[in-house]
């Protein structure tokens, strides 16, 4: 690489760094290719010519060329690799989160442009999980709670009719699972059934864990499956010793301000991908600095790939935590 420019840790190091369009390219061709072997990410080819002139290659298995970004996030994008990469680092980076208006206005972009590209970059920072948290001495608290309902800014006529006894109707379901100490998992969840709640909590959970939880029916008999649960009746106190769901609404509040004060207007479809930039933030909310982070999530956009009719499309609620 001719430079020798350290990795940035601030976003104006960041900006200086990614303004060279020979060293963005080599670094998003050291990402995406991390052990130098180019391979067509269509045929898998390693026979291939570099046209150094357009940044492409040609491959001579399928007779196709590629770019940098085929089989990425950011496939099919017409925004420089300069822009993208200051996305996001705008977007881990931001404590609150980072609205699509304001990445607009900084990186020159439209509004859409930028509302697609943060969808994407929530791809890259949905995680994979192979681990079950928590285990024996360990402790785990899981709770679930009711996100929108946007029926206070409602005509009373259509409140009346929105509002059901329940007042949830309007609401979407999330369960998170937190390990004390450790990281979070949340996903949205159809319902509050006992089936949908704790099959995520033995998906997630290694037995022998101690699961702390409200007094919510959907909770009961998890000691007869391998799991220390106690209770906190939120009718009587919050916190009873060890016992106590703090972490949790700790992690819903700051997501809900969030969204209240960033994203004000999410659809319950797509609430699945702030959760899983909440969480992302939540999880290396410790590193040193914001360069870790950058890195860490560049680091995933490999093989993921988002088309505008998937982020447009009503997808995405699930019952199961993602794995
Ligand atoms: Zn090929």
């Amino acid at each position: 690489m001719a430079n020798n420019l350290k990795l940035p840790k601030t976003l104006q190091e960041a900006v200086a760094f990614f303004s060279d369009p020979q060293r963005t390219f080599d670094y998003a061709v050291k990402l995406r290719w991390p052990d130098g072997s180019v391979t067509c990410p269509r045929c898998n080819s390693i026979e291939h010519s570099f046209i150094s002139t357009r940044r492409i290659w040609f491959c001579k298995g399928c007779k196709k060329q590629f770019t940098v970004k085929v089989g990425t996030i950011f496939e099919d994008s017409a925004l420089g690799m300069d822009k993208w990469m200051i996305a996001v680092w705008l977007i881990v980076n931001a404590k609150n989160g980072i609205s699509s208006y304001e990445v607009s206005r900084a990186l020159g972009i439209t509004q859409k442009s930028a509302w697609f590209m943060m969808h994407r970059v929530r791809l890259a920072l949905h995680e994979k999980h192979f681990v079950q948290l928590g285990g024996s001495g360990k402790e785990v608290e899981v709770d679930e709670t009711f996100i929108g309902g946007l029926a206070r800014n409602m005509h009373a006529d259509k409140r009346k009719l929105r509002i059901t006894h329940t007042g949830t109707k309007d609401k979407t379901a999330v369960q998170g699972i937190l390990e004390r100490g450790g990281e979070v998992r949340a996903a949205v969840v159809s319902n509050r059934k006992k089936h949908v709640l704790q099959s995520n909590i033995r998906a997630h959970i290694q037995a022998g864990s101690a699961i702390y939880t409200d007094a919510l029916m959907s909770y009961m008999g998890l000691n007869q499956q391998g799991f220390e649960h106690q209770v906190i009746d939120h009718a009587e106190k919050y916190v009873d010793g060890q016992v106590h769901t703090n972490g949790m609404e700790n992690f819903w509040s700051l997501f809900k301000r969030q969204l209240k004060g960033t994203y004000i207007s999410v659809e319950p479809f797509h609430l699945f991908r702030y959760l899983d930039e909440q969480v992302f933030r939540y999880n290396f909310r410790k590193l040193a600095h914001d360069g870790l982070r950058f890195e860490h999530v560049a680091s995933r956009i490999i093989g993921k790939r988002l088309t505008y009719a998937e982020v447009t499309g009503k997808v995405g609620t699930t019952d199961r935590l993602p794995n």
